[in-house]
């Protein structure tokens, strides 16, 4: 089977049998890692290793804290707006679908926002061009959502401007390398390219820690959390672990370079064999398509239910579209193999020879 679900995705089949071989008695110590104390030395040498091999694979910068917090990328939503305008200042937002669109409504509630580029006018086939910004004068940050996860659409550089960029890399981070001394905030919920649900990934430029609303709850605290190794109160401590698993198993299979280069050969070969087809169709102008999610429609609405059922008897599941934009949508994350992708477009092909 191939799981093309958005989220929670499929893990690495490696992942999931070292955490079933573990799951028990983790390496002789008589317990799950479920069950450690996450203050003990043995979860704080597995905590400590996730985090030096995510530094490792993204290349984080020494002056950049790497928190692993809980709330999702939604709370971050939040977070990142309370953060980052202690002095003053509003976000700005870009606006290139429905995730980008949420972080703008909740900045917009607690600190102000406003949406300085929108995908609106090109029905949200394409992301803003490099060097197109024009920022207010009170913009406290820059947000973007370098990966739409439902629209699939996807930002072709990282946008340049003068107050800190934060990003949302929830469905694309560690799927390509990216230049993190670029960024003041990258944030991205774990169960996409990470782990399991429960746990999410920010990483903060050091000099940002002091910017935060004095009425922000500790819990969304950067400074907090910075201060105590995510260890403010109990971390999600399992997903943690299970990350650290990914992160070890992205590093064996060559890093993110050698990730990003099948990852482009995927996404490639995929919309080839939509745009070649006369039953699929995908939307996104070809500068902006993504490379994790990829959602296509029938030329035939009423064939949708048939392609579903076919594709799921055929092992490839989860490929129902999101119920805002309907079709179908493969999301075609690092632990999918190309094989998945391959036989995806086999079953594609012989679907429309039938149907089309
Ligand atoms: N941002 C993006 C780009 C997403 O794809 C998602 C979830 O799919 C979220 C934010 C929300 O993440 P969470 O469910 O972890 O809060």
């Amino acid at each position: 089977h191939f799981n093309f679900c958005s989220g929670p995705a499929t893990l690495p089949q490696a992942v999931l049998e070292r955490a079933q071989a573990e799951l028990l008695d983790y390496q002789g110590k008589g317990l799950s890692v479920m069950e450690m104390s996450h203050r003990s030395a043995d979860y704080m040498a597995i905590a400590d290793r996730a985090e030096a091999d995510f530094r490792d694979l993204m290349g984080v910068p020494d002056n950049y804290s790497v928190l692993f917090v809980q709330g999702g990328a939604a709370t971050q939503f939040a977070a990142t707006a309370l953060n980052l305008t202690g002095k003053g200042g509003r976000a700005n937002v870009i606006d290139t679908g429905i995730w980008s669109q949420k972080a703008y409504k909740e900045a917009q509630h607690l600190v102000g926002a406003e949406v300085i580029a929108s995908s609106d006018a090109n029905n949200y086939t394409e992301a803003p061009v490099q060097g197109s910004l024009s920022l207010t004068d009170d913009a406290a940050y820059l947000h973007y959502t370098d990966n739409e996860t439902i629209g699939g659409l996807q930002f072709d550089h990282v946008p340049e401007v003068d107050v800190p960029v934060v990003c949302d890399m929830s469905s694309s981070i560690l799927s390509t390398p990216v230049d993190v001394s670029k960024f003041g905030v990258i944030y991205a919920g774990a169960q996409k390219n990470i782990g399991p649900a429960g746990i999410t990934l920010v990483i903060v430029r050091n000099d940002l820690l002091d910017r935060a609303q004095s009425s922000i709850p500790s819990m969304l605290s950067y400074q907090l959390m910075a201060a105590n190794g995510s260890m403010y109160n109990t971390p999600a401590t399992y997903s943690w672990y299970l990350s650290g698993l990914v992160f070890q198993w992205l590093k064996e299979q060559g890093g993110v370079e050698a990730m990003a280069e099948i990852n482009r050969r995927k996404a490639a070969k995929l919309y080839q064999a939509i745009d070649n087809s006369g039953l699929y169709n995908n939307p996104i102008v070809e500068r902006s398509r993504s490379i994790m999610n990829v959602p296509f429609t029938l030329a035939d609405d009423a064939l949708n239910s048939t392609f579903l059922s076919e594709s799921e008897a055929a092992g490839l599941l989860a490929l129902k579209g999101h119920r805002s934009v309907g079709g179908m949508r493969a999301s075609i994350y690092n632990a999918m193999p190309e094989s998945g992708v391959d036989a995806l477009i086999e079953f594609m092909t012989d679907f429309e020879r039938r149907h089309g």
